[in-house]
């Protein structure tokens, strides 16, 4: 099975996180996963180029995981080579007061991706199924409707043409405490630290419980969630790099027809001096 299809979420399968790897190199090593991933980044800047003169669909990816689970970093390697005319990102914090004053649908759909483009989500409507839940912010009446909900929503996406492909980066709790006393003791990464960052780890188990259940209730055909061991930076560069770059190739972006005649543009070309 290609390292692409490995983590992939069957539509209807009950995630338990504890079942789920955090730290699985597949019998790649560093220096093999590394040299994959450049050919994957190379493939991917082709297929985004082509992608992006067809006009005719677009790739959203979702990128969650708790505190310290190497989304930006994730970010800056797999998608930062790409041509940004084409690609977007938009990060998902605590919603304002206005963002508060609509559903919770309202601020995602305002960044979904156009004809061409790719569109990265760091963070997502997710969150409100993971802290909303967690944290109590809206009855159990409210967010347990919301993953129905969030299906009929990336429904639609995926009827306009926009291929879902959506990434749980999967840390170990022993992990993101290591990563976390770095971010407290390198001065270029304090700036990352928050005071959530502690409260979300103190509820660990019921974040893994909330994930459990988005990943496997929100799991489908159109949109499925991948769950990457995330514990080995270059592992999982590896991963997410193998499953864009496969989604890309399943979109199978064509070149349009040129709106000229080539040999009447040769011939016209010609006669301007
Ligand atoms: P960061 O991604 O580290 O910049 O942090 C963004 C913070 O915003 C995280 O603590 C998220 O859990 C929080 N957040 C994102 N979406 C929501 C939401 N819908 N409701 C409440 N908090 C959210
Ligand atoms: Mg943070």
């Amino acid at each position: 099975m290609p390292l692409s299809d490995q983590y992939r979420v069957a539509p209807g399968t009950r995630v338990n996180l504890a079942d789920w790897k955090t730290d699985d190199a597949e019998g790649v090593d560093r220096s093999e996963a590394e040299k994959r991933l450049s050919e994957n980044i190379l493939a991917m800047t082709h297929l985004q180029h082509t992608l992006y003169a067809e006009r005719k669909q677009s790739l959203l990816v979702v990128l969650q995981a708790m505190d310290a689970g190497g989304k930006d970093s994730t970010i800056r390697h797999v998608f930062g080579p790409l041509n940004p005319q084409g690609v977007r990102v938009e990060s998902f914090g605590r919603p304002t007061p206005d963002e508060l004053a609509r559903d919770f649908l309202w601020r995602i759909h305002q960044h979904t991706p156009r004809k061409g483009h790719v569109q990265v989500f760091n963070r997502s409507h997710y969150e409100d199924v993971l802290i909303v839940r967690v944290n109590g912010l809206v009855d159990r009446s409210v967010w347990s409707e919301r993953y129905a909900i969030i299906n009929e929503f990336e429904r639609t996406l995926s009827q306009a043409g926009t291929t879902i492909v959506k990434i749980f980066l999967h840390l170990s709790k022993q992990t993101q405490r290591d990563k976390l006393a770095e971010r407290l003791e390198q001065p270029h990464k304090r700036w990352k630290f928050e005071p959530e960052d502690f409260s979300s780890r103190a509820k660990w188990d019921e974040y893994m419980e909330a994930y459990g259940d988005a990943l496997g209730r929100c799991s489908t055909s159109y949109a499925p969630w991948h769950i990457v061991p995330t514990d080995r930076k270059w592992n999982r560069l590896l991963i997410v790099s193998e499953i864009v770059r496969a989604a890309l190739e399943r979109m199978d972006p064509q070149f349009p027809e040129p709106a000229v005649d080539h040999d009447e543009a040769v011939r016209l070309l010609d006669q301007i001096p």
